[in-house]
């Protein structure tokens, strides 16, 4: 799950990171009320949408000239004219696709001279198991494009999380952005603070880009970005709060309500299957075959008619699916219960595309025999490759 800028801010600086004053605002009023309470006279004015590129992207309303999603404000009447253009319009950046995101919140913020930019981020490494922290001296720009033509400017610190955060951990920070004296021991306790704000948090990811050195020698995080590991937000119940479904695929919000697990994908064929690992061995045989998944789709173990209904429907209201591949093994479930879900939630739902069915495991003859005489038009299939190989051949036939 993500969150915005502002909210991610909020949490930080319980944990005494260093953040410039700032205020929400969802009305071009509550903009000018909250640069009010700033000092001035510089406010910035941003565009709270769940991706990052901002400042460089451009909106759709108003033409390649104008200004981007963050915006240097020199009065109070500049920051009312950046909230009006920006509210309501479609922002486009290099992370929200050509589609762009409605800007429907802003964070009115405390201009800051900047002396230097850095970058610093922490994610969880699958690889080694520990939690690593990302450095480098050039923050502000594209980071993607620093790690591709100089990676030698990054550099990586992981901190096993048994062990937790030693101070040695800080001074390796505070030496890879090159910071002398009292700018070293800041950085040193801000990536304590960081790295206890990620573990505490249950974070999957904390960016911070730019974190800048003011030109009176301070560190502050200017933005950050902050995503956590759904898995475990119910230990979060603060946390869970935060969540903006305005930001998400309503598809993705629907499916989380039956307790699905489904993300959306770029190609035609919509895949169902029981299991995370069989999941993924379908995307993979589908794409072997020539074709691509519009969708990962876990119904989970323990699947019913009522969930099989609902994941239909949802892989149905995606109008780029042009066949759907059910691929159920039935272990715990029997085949014939998963048969007769299947049939009910096919009629129910209208199918307008063709449907192959993969059923394997206990009673799978009674299941299949459902299918058949279920009147519908189900094609039947016996092992994983020979279903691949039939919907790939049946949204073929029916383009
Ligand atoms: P994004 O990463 O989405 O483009 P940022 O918040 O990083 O958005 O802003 C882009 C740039 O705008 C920053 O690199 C920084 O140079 C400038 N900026 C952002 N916030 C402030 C601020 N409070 N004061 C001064 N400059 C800022
Ligand atoms: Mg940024």
């Amino acid at each position: 799950m993500n969150i915005h800028e502002y909210q991610a801010k909020e949490l930080l600086a319980k944990y005494g990171v260093g953040i410039p004053a700032g205020y929400p605002a969802l009305t071009v009023e509550e903009a000018l009320e909250g640069a009010k309470k700033l000092p001035g006279p510089l406010y910035v004015v941003k565009a709270q949408i769940h991706a990052g590129g901002r400042g460089k992207g451009t909106f759709k309303e108003l033409g390649p000239d104008a200004k981007g999603g963050v915006r240097l404000s020199d009065s109070l009447e500049a920051v009312e004219t950046n909230a009006r253009e920006m509210l309501g319009n479609t922002l486009v950046t290099v992370q929200t696709g050509d589609a762009g995101k409605e800007v429907n919140r802003l964070y009115i913020t405390d201009g800051v001279d900047i002396a230097e930019e850095y970058y610093l981020s922490l994610l969880v490494d699958r690889a080694s198991g520990e939690v690593a922290l990302i450095v480098s001296t050039e923050g502000g720009m594209d980071i993607e494009e620093v790690a591709h033509s100089t990676p030698e400017k990054i550099t990586t610190i992981t901190i096993d999380p048994a062990q937790g955060f030693m101070p040695h951990h800080g001074r390796a920070v505070a030496f890879a952005l090159k910071l002398k004296g009292d700018l070293n021991k800041q950085a040193q306790k801000l990536a304590k603070q960081l790295y206890t704000a990620f573990v505490d948090l249950d974070c999957e990811m904390l960016e911070i880009n730019p974190l800048v050195e003011t030109k009176d020698e301070q560190l502050l995080v200017l933005d950050t970005k902050m995503s956590f590991d759904s898995n475990a937000l119910y230990r979060h119940k603060d946390v869970a709060e935060l969540r903006d479904e305005s930001e998400e695929d309503p598809m993705e919000i629907e499916a989380s309500k039956h307790d699905l697990a489904y993300i959306k994908l770029d190609g035609d064929i919509g895949c169902m299957v029981n299991g995370a690992g069989l999941a993924m061995a379908t995307m993979d045989i589908i794409k072997l075959n020539g074709a691509f998944p519009a969708n990962f789709l876990d119904v989970g173990g323990g699947a019913n008619k009522e969930k099989v209904t609902a994941a239909f429907k949802i892989i149905l209201s995606d109008p780029a699916v042009k066949g759907i591949l059910v691929n159920i093994f039935g272990g715990i479930m029997r085949c014939d219960i998963i048969a007769e879900g299947i049939v009910a939630a096919a009629k129910e739902v209208d199918l307008s595309v063709p449907l192959v069915v993969r059923l394997e495991g206990t009673n799978v003859e009674k299941g299949k025999e459902i299918l058949e005489t279920s009147g519908l038009p189900i094609v039947s299939a016996d092992d994983l490759g020979d279903a691949a190989k039939k919907i790939v051949g049946e949204v073929k036939q029916a383009a």
